[in-house]
């Protein structure tokens, strides 16, 4: 009888729980879906420099909305005179104030507050990545994905929408906007959590133009920083890890199944940025969004103040994309932080319970990236026709794919696979994929493949998910373990030169 009661009250409980959540129902209340698509549609109607476009909607049919500010619209999709800047936030649903913050400066924008800085750059904000998630509160989309890990394979409608506008107009510099939230049971029983306002990442794939992450680090992050403490607020470029007692810290994934070093490797200036969470959706959230509008902000000043500078040096490193193998020889298929005891990392910190901060440095930070070894670029890949969804998952990212070929006979390169493994990186295990190679000379056959050159922006991509050895490869997923079988070979061929 008892147990039947308390069954009874534990399952009324849940219902009431899951039906109850509401963002307009919190304290302070958070922009729902619907406030934010009614705001951003007056704005628009208002504004002499903002446009609004939907790109896309999201699993459960809510319109992703990417709200575009210039003083002449439309913005130049090449050849512009100033750069562009992306910004989108709130990919994870439970970090709402990015999606606070997008929205303020998106009236701010469109009220006319910034048209100095319009002078100087075009911006394009979508304030809001994951819907879905946010209507619920939590992390993933309506199919339980994460879309922050989702920009390899690119089959999450929200997704997918970002990379079609990315690609339309090709940003100079993107801003992926998170909250990091320390106040989880692991790190307060360490008795501290990190005191960063904002934490700022810049690309760390190290396929990604060492130009590149140079003026991101050395010029970008100085000028971001700066703004970010003018304003009042505290900053540290983006490390992940800890609690130290027990694991390293390190800058953050190499991976480019996120948002910004998936945009990078287009050799974007791309950026994460971290605000700091207090646990739960609403404490300090006055707080969180003046802090996240201080570093999109400070992002899109820097860029105003280096316009010049910032569009000849990614126009010129997007040119050594699309020459290719030629003009970029090699790929760094893995890369890991390299375990050096000693480095001292200074951070500010903040006692729990006592909430008082205080500087300390930890010794376990390992912030140099090892590359174990290099693959030459091939001109291209050949892949089978049969292998429709390696075909499709390259569609989505707009990849050029030819029917025919610069000439019939091609060296090409075959992979065997001679064992698999495991290894760790980041903490994380992949498939070690160990090959020989086979080189022939061989008619090749339209009709059994598409040929993908590798002179192209998504250059890097292509390299990066079809290399069997790469850590980012398509064979990590599960569902592509099938194609490594020990003794046959890797059905995705290497085209190394086309004959007449
Ligand atoms: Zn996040």
């Amino acid at each position: 009888m008892s147990g039947k009661i308390f069954c009874h009250v534990l399952f009324s409980g849940l219902v009431f729980v899951s039906a109850a959540f509401s963002q307009t129902a919190l304290s302070p209340p958070l922009t729902s879906h619907t406030a934010l698509k009614a705001k951003l549609e007056e704005l628009a109607r208002s504004s002499k420099v903002m446009k609004l476009e939907v790109i896309g909607k999201s699993v459960e049919g809510r319109e992703l909305f990417a709200a575009k500010f210039s003083r002449k619209h439309p913005i130049p999709q090449k050849d512009r005179k100033k750069p562009l800047v992306l910004v989108f936030a709130q990919q994870h649903g439970n970090e709402p104030s990015g999606k606070e913050a997008a929205l303020q400066l998106c009236e701010e924008f469109a009220r006319g507050m910034f048209d100095d800085l319009l002078k100087k750059v075009d911006v394009i904000i979508v304030p809001q990545m994951n819907p879905d998630g946010s209507e619920r509160g939590v992390r993933r989309n309506a199919n339980d994905q994460d879309l922050n890990r989702n920009h390899i394979l690119l089959d999450q409608p929200e997704v997918a929408a970002l990379h079609a506008l990315f690609r339309r107009y090709f940003p100079e510099v993107t801003l992926d906007v998170h909250e990091y939230n320390d106040y989880v049971p692991g790190r307060l029983r360490t008795g501290w959590v990190r005191a960063y306002d904002e934490m700022l990442g810049a690309a760390t794939n190290p396929n990604v133009s060492k130009a590149l992450v140079r003026y991101s680090l050395e010029t970008i992050m100085p000028g971001v920083g700066g703004y970010v403490r003018s304003q009042g607020f505290s900053f540290h470029r983006y490390l992940v890890g800890g609690p130290p007692e027990r694991y390293r810290y390190r800058y953050s994934t190499t991976a480019i199944n996120d948002g910004r070093n998936s945009l990078a490797i287009y050799h974007t200036l791309s950026f994460i940025v971290e605000g700091r969470r207090y646990g739960d959706l609403t404490t300090r959230l006055e707080r969180r969004r003046a802090a996240q509008r201080a570093a999109i902000l400070g992002l899109i000043r820097t860029v105003a103040e280096n316009g010049k500078e910032i569009l000849r040096l990614v126009q010129q490193e997007r040119e050594a994309l699309q020459k290719g193998a030629a003009a970029i020889p090699f790929i760094a298929p893995r890369s890991n932080y390299l375990h050096v005891a000693g480095v001292p990392l200074p951070l500010r910190i903040e006692l729990i319970p006592q909430s008082v901060e205080t500087d300390t440095v930890f010794r376990n930070f390992t912030p140099r990236l090892k590359v174990p070894f290099y693959l030459s670029r091939p001109v291209g890949y050949l892949i089978p026709r049969r292998l429709t969804e390696f075909i499709e998952i390259l569609q989505r990212h707009g990849v050029r794919m030819l029917d025919t070929f610069p000439a019939r006979q091609c060296l090409t390169e075959t992979y065997r696979i001679q064992a698999l493994s495991t290894y760790v990186s980041e903490e994380k295990t992949y498939l070690d994929v160990s090959v020989r190679s086979r080189f022939s000379l061989q008619t090749v056959d339209p009709g059994e493949y598409v040929y993908v050159p590798v002179a192209q922006p998504a250059g890097h991509y292509i390299c990066l998910v079809l290399e069997p050895q790469s850590q980012n490869a398509l064979i990590q997923y599960p569902q592509f373990y099938g194609l490594l079988q020990v003794g046959r070979d890797y059905p995705v061929l290497r085209a190394l030169e086309w004959k007449e």
